[in-house]
């Protein structure tokens, strides 16, 4: 990294591994940083002629970077977050992608990518891959909780994490608003966990020179925006005036819906009245101005007049949440 004139550089290099394999840039600055030890994914792009290529122009550019990477030798059929995985050989005919692995150092590099591995056969080594990850002790434990090997009904468990750890939070720490954008690899045991807070306090704060437009974006949004979510492949961000209760009880004035909804694309199976569903619900939102939210229902309506009303099946999904307000400086206000 010494090599490098300036964080610019760091920056078009680093983007560049991320379009080369579909990694995280964010997570890419986080170990190219010092903040966390290493990363690994299997959502590499589908293993194909032009993969040796890449993975040469990858090599290179980890160099540049001070990095090391290693690569599975196997391809994995996966449908994450729904549970398929599946290791083939390299000349089976079917899909797959390869486990990428980066760190400082390559032998962290190496374990990384097996860890990956093991803990998509056996849910037992999600915790040793957490650790190496630099996952916090915290967040640790909350996936052996996520792991849900008891079978408790009421656990979402890797199916929707978010409202797992949303059942677990007093206040939402806009950095953790994982509802609107999630700027963390893990998933934080609570929306307020300390050491998770700090970790994209310390991304931000390592990206603020480089990428200001971004740091921006990401603070606005995450401070600002409401999130009407069902999962992190479906949601749609509100601005507006936000009123709640608690977490399950909510209600905005909004305008400038921005939709994300892509589970049609992101899951290889899917319902299709949910689909349905979902479309309708994205129509009626770009017609209102006002979002109702309960336990038992939610309503969109335009100006008073009810636009749609529509029964939940359970008090989390979906939910409307925005994170909790920042408090002032003690300085400029006096004690209420
Ligand atoms: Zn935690």
């Amino acid at each position: 990294m010494a090599k490098l004139a300036d964080k610019a550089d760091i920056y078009g290099k680093v983007q560049e591994i991320g379009r080369l394999f579909y990694l995280s840039s964010i997570e890419l600055f986080g170990v190219v940083f010092d903040i966390k030890p290493a990363m690994a994914e299997a959502n590499t792009g589908v293993y194909d002629a032009s993969t040796p290529d890449r993975l040469k122009r990858l090599g290179e550019l980890c160099s540049d970077l001070g990095l090391k990477m290693a690569f599975s030798r196997r391809k994995y059929i996966i449908n994450s977050p729904r549970g398929i995985f599946q290791e083939i050989g390299l000349d089976d005919p079917r899909e797959g992608n390869l486990i990428i692995g980066i760190a400082k150092d390559q032998k962290v590099a190496l374990s990384a990518v097996a860890h990956y591995h093991w803990k998509m056969l056996h849910s037992r080594y999600g915790r040793s891959f957490g650790k190496l990850m630099g996952y916090p002790d915290c967040c640790l434990d909350f996936g052996d909780y996520l792991n849900n090997n008891d079978g408790n009904q009421d656990n979402f468990g890797f199916r929707n994490p978010a409202v797992e750890s949303l059942k677990r939070s007093k206040k939402i720490a806009w950095q953790l608003n994982v509802f609107v954008l999630s700027l963390i690899p893990h998933f934080p045991c609570s929306l307020d966990c300390r050491p998770s807070r700090k970790y994209v306090d310390d991304i931000l704060g390592a990206l603020r020179d480089t990428a200001p437009g971004f740091v921006f974006e990401a603070e606005d949004k995450l401070k600002n925006c409401a999130a009407l979510y069902w999962s992190c492949a479906d949601r749609i961000l509100l601005r507006g005036s936000f009123k709640n209760n608690d977490f399950l009880d909510a209600e905005i004035d909004y305008h400038q819906p921005e939709i994300q909804m892509v589970s049609d694309t992101f899951y290889q199976q899917n319902d299709d009245s949910y689909l349905k569903e979902l479309r309708e619900i994205r129509e009626k939102i770009g017609k209102g101005n006002r979002l109702l939210m309960t336990p038992e229902y939610f309503e969109i309506s335009n100006d008073g007049k009810s636009l749609l009303k529509e029964k939940k099946n359970h008090p989390y999904v979906p939910v409307l949440i925005k994170s909790s307000p920042v408090k002032e400086s003690r300085h400029k206000n006096g004690p209420k």
